[in-house]
Order: structure tokens, then sequence, then C-alpha cells
């Protein structure tokens, strides 16, 4: 499956593997306890909120936007999702199946008729 860039898309399990294998690299596991990894992505919850701070309302797709900004726009959004990723794994819950079955849960709770 390839994505809007024209690349192969990427899959959660991949980012998993790849944020696990970085993270025992490093020595890091100890640290990346949930409680730990959750801290970690509300920092960066943080710092993608600082991004749209005092911009008044922004328009889809961005077209005011400077390259750099989006730059930037697309290394915070990262943060928050392997971090989400990971604080996922710690818990063991797979993220991509849990998901799947909310958006199900949701057609219900919300049918296109309502
Ligand atoms: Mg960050």
């Amino acid at each position: 499956m390839t994505g809007v860039s024209g690349e192969e898309s990427v899959s959660l399990d991949l980012l998993r593997q790849k944020m696990r294998d970085f993270a025992k690299e490093r020595g890091w596991e100890p640290y990346h306890t949930p409680r730990n990894l959750l801290l970690a992505l509300v920092g960066e919850m943080g710092e993608l909120s600082e991004i749209f701070q005092w911009k008044g309302e922004v328009e889809r797709g961005l077209p005011n936007w400077k390259e750099e900004e989006k730059v930037h726009l697309g290394e915070e959004l990262s943060d928050v999702l392997l971090y989400l990723i990971q604080l996922s794994d710690s818990c063991n819950i797979d993220l991509g199946q849990v998901a799947l079955r909310k958006l199900q849960l949701n057609a219900v709770k919300y049918p296109v008729s309502k």
C-alpha cells in the first residue's frame, strides 16, 4: 500500500519494532515504564500544541504555513505517535487492533443515519 507521498505505507507494527530496537540498543528499556512514557507523551503533546498556539484558526492543509513550520509539525506529530505506540507496547496493548475495534464501536454509537 502507498501513502500520500507515494512511498510505501508504514505499519504500527513496524514502528513498534523500531522503537523496541531503538530503546534496547541504548539500554533505555528500564526507564520505559507506562507512567514515564505517559508523561513523555504529554510533554510532546505540549510541544505539538505550542506550534498552534496564538495562530488563531488554521485552514485544512496549512496553505499559509512555511515549509519549515510544516517540517517542525511533522516532527512533533511523530514524537506523539511514537510515544503513544511505546506506551501501548509497555502496557501489552496492540494499538492497531484496539484502534480498529474502537472504530467499530464508534460506528455503532454514531450511525450514519444520525
Ligand atoms: Mg518533540
